[in-house]
This record gives C-alpha cells, sequence and structure tokens, in this order.
C-alpha cells in the first residue's frame, strides 16, 4: 500500500530534522509519497505569509502530515504557526510520550509517561488585546463595571477559555488511551484552587468521567506547581498525564528534560479529520544549518505516524533502530555523549544513516 503524506520541514533546524527523518522512514520500506510544502521562513521569503493555504489545504487532502519546528517571534511579529495549524485543523490532541532510553543521559530511569495536552484553548486560543488598544480599554471598562472586578487600565489581556467541549474531548482521549493500552492511572493536572471557573470546569468534567472508568483506571487529580516538583523527584508514580494547553506545554519540556533532553521528545496533534507528528523541541535557531542537532526527537514522532496509518511492523523497526543506535552510544550526536564536547560526536546526518544502516540489518 502507498500513503501520501503532507511533509512541511519548518525553519531553523526543522529542514535538517526532517531530512534525516525521512530517509529513515523511506529505509523501513513503507511507500510514500512526501508532498513537501513550505511554511515558516522560507514561505515568507516566497510567499509573504508563514502559513500559506497550501499546507493547510495539503494536511486536509492527505489526513497525515509531519512537520519539523517553526520559529514564532516573541512578544511581537506573526501569530505561531503551530498554533494556528492546531486551530485551524482543530487537532485538539496533544500527545507526546516521555520516556526512558537506555544509553540516554537521562535525569531519571524511571519515567514511562504520555501527556494528553488540550491543543486549542486556553491561553493558546489567540483572544489577546494589546495595551491601550481601544478594544483592551473596552474590555477592562467592561470587567471594572462588574463588582469586585478590578483591571488596572494599562493593562494588555489575554483571555483563558476553557469549555466543557475542549475539556470532555481530550479527557477522553486520555481515558481512552489508558484503557487500550493497559496503563493504570490518568493524573489530571491543574490549578483549580486558583483559577476556579477554567480549571475548575476541566477538574470538574475529569471527575465525572472518572466514574465512567471506575475498576479500569485510576483517576487522580494534581495542582500544576506540586506536579512538577512531583514529576522531578517521583516520576515513577505518573502514567497518563491530561492538561490544559498552556500546563501541558511546560509540563512536556520538563518531561522531555527528565528523559534526556528535548532531541528525544517526540509528539502528535491528532484531531477528527486530521493528524500532524512533530517533535516537542523548537527550531532551536543557533544550531540550524550546523548538521549538530539530534534528528530522534522527529524520527520518534514518525514511529507514531507509522503507527497511525497502521505501519505497526515498519514502526516498530524503526523504532528498535533507534533504540539500538543510542544504546551502541557511537553513532549519536553531541547532546547523547556524557560529555556535550565529546569529539566524537556525529552530525544529524550521520546519525540517520546509522539508523538507516540498522534498520536494513534489522531486515523485515
Ligand atoms: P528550542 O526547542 O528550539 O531549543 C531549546 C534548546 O533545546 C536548544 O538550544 C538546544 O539546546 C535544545 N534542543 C532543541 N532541539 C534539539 C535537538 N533536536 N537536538 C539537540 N538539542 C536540541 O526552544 P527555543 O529556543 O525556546 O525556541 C526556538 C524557536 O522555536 C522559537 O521561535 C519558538 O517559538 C519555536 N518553537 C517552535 C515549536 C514548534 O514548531 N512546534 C515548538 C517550540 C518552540
Amino acid at each position: 500500500m502507498s500513503y501520501r503524506i503532507t511533509l512541511l520541514p519548518g525553519d531553523g533546524i526543522g529542514p535538517e530534522v526532517s531530512s534525516a527523518m525521512q530517509k529513515c522512514v523511506d529505509a523501513t520500506g513503507v511507500d510514500i509519497l512526501w508532498e513537501e510544502v513550505m511554511v515558516g521562513a522560507p514561505a515568507i521569503a516566497q510567499h509573504g505569509t508563514p502559513l500559506p493555504q497550501a499546507a493547510i489545504d495539503s494536511i486536509k487532502k492527505n489526513k497525515v502530515a509531519i512537520k519539523g519546528p517553526i520559529e514564532t517571534p516573541v512578544g511581537k511579529g506573526f501569530r505561531s504557526v503551530n498554533v494556528q495549524l492546531r486551530q485551524e485543523l482543530d487537532l485538539f490532541a496533544c500527545v507526546r510520550p516521555a520516556r526512558y532510553i537506555e544509553g540516554t543521559q537521562a535525569v531519571n530511569k524511571n519515567v514511562n509517561l504520555m501527556i494528553f495536552r488540550e491543543n486549542t484553548e486556553d491561553l493558546y486560543s489567540g483572544v489577546e488585546f494589546d495595551q491601550g488598544s481601544p478594544e483592551a480599554s473596552q474590555l477592562i471598562s467592561l470587567v471594572n463595571s462588574f463588582p469586585g472586578k478590578k483591571v488596572r487600565p494599562d493593562s494588555s489581556i489575554s483571555i483563558k477559555p476553557i469549555s466543557a467541549f475542549g475539556s470532555e474531548r481530550i479527557i477522553r482521549a486520555a481515558f481512552e488511551y489508558a484503557v487500550n493500552h493497559g496503563r493504570k492511572k490518568v493524573s489530571l493536572v491543574h490549578k483549580a484552587n486558583i483559577m476556579k471557573y477554567t480549571d475548575g470546569l476541566f477538574l470538574h468534567t475529569g471527575r465525572k468521567m472518572a466514574e465512567e472508568y471506575a475498576g479500569r483506571v485510576v483517576f487522580e487529580d494534581v495542582i500544576v506547581d506540586n506536579m512538577c516538583m512531583q514529576l522531578v523527584q517521583r516520576p515513577e508514580n505518573y502514567d497518563v498525564l491530561v492538561l490544559t494547553n498552556l500546563y501541558g506545554d511546560i509540563i512536556s519540556d520538563l518531561c522531555a528534560g527528565l528523559v534526556g533532553g528535548l532531541g528525544l521528545a517526540p509528539g502528535a496533534n491528532i484531531g477528527t479529520a486530521a493528524a500532524l507528528f512533530e517533535p516537542v523541541h523548537g527550531s532551536a535557531p543557533k544550531y540550524a544549518g550546523l548538521n549538530k542537532v539530534n534528528p530522534t526527537a522527529t524520527i520518534l514522532s514518525a514511529v507514531m505516524m507509522l503507527d497511525h496509518i497502521g505501519e505497526a511492523v515498519a514502526a516498530r523497526r524503526l523504532e528498535t533502530a533507534v533504540f539500538d543506535v543510542i544504546r551502541a552510544g557511537k553513532d549519536v550526536t553531541y547532546d547523547l555523549k556524557s560529555d556535550r564536547n565529546d569529539v566524537s560526536a556525529v552530525g544529524t546526518k550521520e546519525m540517520a544513516q546509522a539508523i538507516c544502516q540498522r534498520i536494513k540489518a534489522l531486515g523485515n
């Protein structure tokens, strides 16, 4: 069977890790026709926008896509292309595994977590008003007209919408994953002690849904600041985590740090109409074009993609090849060496070549 898959290389280190991933996937023998579409900085230069309509159309048509990271200007400039893609395609479930891989410089070996991050709401919904804008002033006047509410007139405003619909579908995805993959516990992460209505709704939805899964999956809730400390000290106590958008973003990086860094953390954005796979890490501009960074996160995102399209045998072969190369510790990038200045570290391309050779050695 052949597949047509959209490939968005992105910018910064994106093209390098995407090309490494593509070679490794092709080495499994799965017949993929890659439909490459430009996004991010190269698309601005050519089309005047970081997210050309062609990218959205291609993903809608093919229903499966994989992308490299895309830079987002901080505090100014265009809106995150990543957030726009997730919202435009309603890719509501951001699924990010974090687990120990033998041979890595992991802070803690007892990590085997599956993170479910809500991907379309919360402070990432893009409902923001700049300080001094007529919209911000209007909103501040409205809020200040309510009894007991006081917002300073020189404030910028970001709105945090959390809906019952959005909460239900991501929490359901986490419970269903737990049931279907023999996971024992779902931990819902929140700050409902302070945000009683938004995080409160998320928590209330989880508690209610937990009743349906009683006897099959244990449910607990943990306040987000405590969760950060618990994950650093006792990650083995956790299994499946479900979080709203912002906490999910932050906790994913924390968990990536626990297992040896962002170079090892894959991810998927799943909706009902399409799925978009991408590493957790960003475009790491300081490493762009240096053939230096670790391609593992993007290759393991492709493993998730192969599972998603039903190519489980190829997925296991690719995953085994990656794990074997990391365990052997020879043909790996600088971040996988115990000394990051180790001159024997190889580049992105060379690590991908070693994985391709291992795939061939593993046979069918
Ligand atoms: P980053 O993830 O790009 O990099 C942070 C650090 O992590 C790097 O300096 C490097 O030390 C390490 N790192 C990242 N990827 C690595 C890899 N493959 N191998 C080895 N080490 C790796 O985070 P940042 O510097 O905060 O963000 C840079 C840009 O990326 C920003 O514009 C940000 O908005 C964007 N970003 C994009 C995405 C995405 O496309 N989904 C995600 C996160 C950040």
